[in-house]
């Protein structure tokens, strides 16, 4: 009796080790698969334009880059790509991928944001991921979000249980007490942060937590409401900025405004968001220093399409549409001066998949397609610390690929609307050949 069991056991571990075994070498022929990608034209972001390019691909990292056909390896499988132009995996180094909402009828987006529990937002929130991948943003950066939501979707994502864009992100942004920012479903909000001392605390708890990088408000204004009031002191923002370098964290900061803007700017941020109506000094302070500026000009457009299902009270119209032209003559004024942009779509409620369009405003700032380009490849990797992984397709980086019909480096509409087919660690996440 006990012999048989024994057995029955034994039987068991070893089925149970085959089957192990089997799913192991399944995803070990995955991880190792090679694959040649044949696009007509590349653009590889170091301001190379290749011809009939082939990237071979080992893996989730680009093996080689050429022209060579010779060069494919026996037995990879070719992708023929070779009808659209290639682009790397794009990079939106501002989303609020949480902050997800759909069109139920009937119910406002922000009223669905205050009434969903956050297992379930992060559950809907797959399906803005979906989207982003779909407009070819491999990348993004997120900058806010309740309840931790962000930490969980980004290694759901990473582990590969949800199909997404790579995240780093913030968990809660830092703000003061009053400032007119959503109400948190939780109080008190784990954000909130007063003072010195507090401002230290609550960065410390952001890293704690598993933040990639570190979020500050430091000026009111936010969804329907333009107004750009500086919250925080230079004294607290200094503080924020100083403690999450010294974790080697960077620093993203919100100002709608002027004076938040000047402020973080010289406490040393490593990016700027939204800021409007900025003077001279502090631009030319952003080109010193090389600090990214991501001006967010399309995130406003979003909100006058769409305030009226979101739930914005009336006159909202008029404000945003006064704001968007001088966020876009500030982008203007410091593009001429030489400040450096990162591509940021303030991404919330069912704006994911119109990620790039920023990408035709910064064209309309004053910037050439191939500059506009680079705000959502090599510059926003470099604003992640990742220009030696991101946003290049060469050898050695991961394998993030889009295909777009058409020339985006001719017409940046091309690579608005035309995304294909991307590749995001050597995975096809999107095929719409
Ligand atoms: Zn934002």
């Amino acid at each position: 009796m006990r012999s048989v069991r024994v057995l029955v056991l034994l039987f068991g571990v070893v089925l149970l080790a085959a089957v192990q075994l089997s799913a192991q070498a399944q995803s070990h022929a995955t991880a190792n698969a090679v694959r040649a990608v044949r696009f007509g034209k590349l653009r590889d972001a170091k301001g190379k334009l290749w011809t009939n390019a082939i990237v071979i691909v080992d893996g989730t990292k680009i093996r080689s880059v050429g022209t060579d056909a010779s060069a494919i390896p026996a037995g990879a499988e070719v992708i023929d790509l070779s009808a659209y132009t290639g682009l790397p995996g794009l990079i939106d180094v501002h989303t609020h991928m949480t902050m997800y909402t759909d069109e139920t009828p009937g119910v406002p987006m922000l009223k669905q944001m205050l009434n969903t529990v956050p297992a379930v937002t992060v559950f809907l929130a797959r399906k803005g991921a979906m989207r982003t991948l779909e407009c070819g943003v491999t990348t993004v950066r997120d900058l806010g979000s309740d309840q931790y939501m962000d930490i969980a979707m980004r290694d759901l994502i990473n582990r590969g249980e949800m199909i997404g864009p790579r995240m780093f992100v913030s968990g809660y942004g830092l703000y003061i007490t009053n400032t007119p920012y959503k109400k948190p479903a939780v109080q008190p909000d784990g954000g909130i942060a007063d003072g010195v001392p507090e401002v230290l605390r609550t960065v410390r708890q952001q890293v704690a937590a598993g933040a990639d990088v570190i979020k500050l408000y430091a000026s009111t204004g936010t969804d329907d409401d333009v107004t750009g009031f500086e919250t925080y002191s230079y004294e607290e923002i200094k503080a924020a900025v100083d403690a999450a370098h010294g974790f080697g964290r960077k620093i993203a900061i919100h100002s709608y405004g002027p004076d938040g803007a000047r402020d973080a700017v010289r406490a040393g941020t490593d990016s700027l968001e939204h800021a409007t109506d900025m003077d001279d000094a502090t631009i030319q302070e952003m080109v010193k220093r090389g600090t990214y500026y991501v001006p967010t000009i399309d995130h406003n457009r979003y909100y006058v399409d769409n305030g009226d299902k979101i739930g914005y009270a009336p006159g909202y119209k008029e404000r945003l549409a006064a704001f968007i032209p001088r966020n876009l003559e500030t982008a203007r004024k410091a593009n001429k001066a030489g400040v450096k942009f990162a591509m940021g779509s303030d991404a919330i409620y069912t704006m994911f998949g119109e990620n790039t369009r920023e990408l035709g405003w910064f064209v309309k700032a004053g910037m050439t397609p191939e500059q506009a380009l680079r705000t959502a490849t090599v510059n926003a990797a470099a604003l992640l610390g990742k220009e030696n992984s991101l946003g290049t397709v060469a050898p050695g980086f991961t394998a993030d690929l889009v295909a777009i019909q058409g020339d985006p480096l001719a017409d940046i509409s091309d690579a608005i609307a035309k995304v294909k087919w991307v590749m995001k660690d050597g995975a096809v996440v999107v095929d719409h050949r």
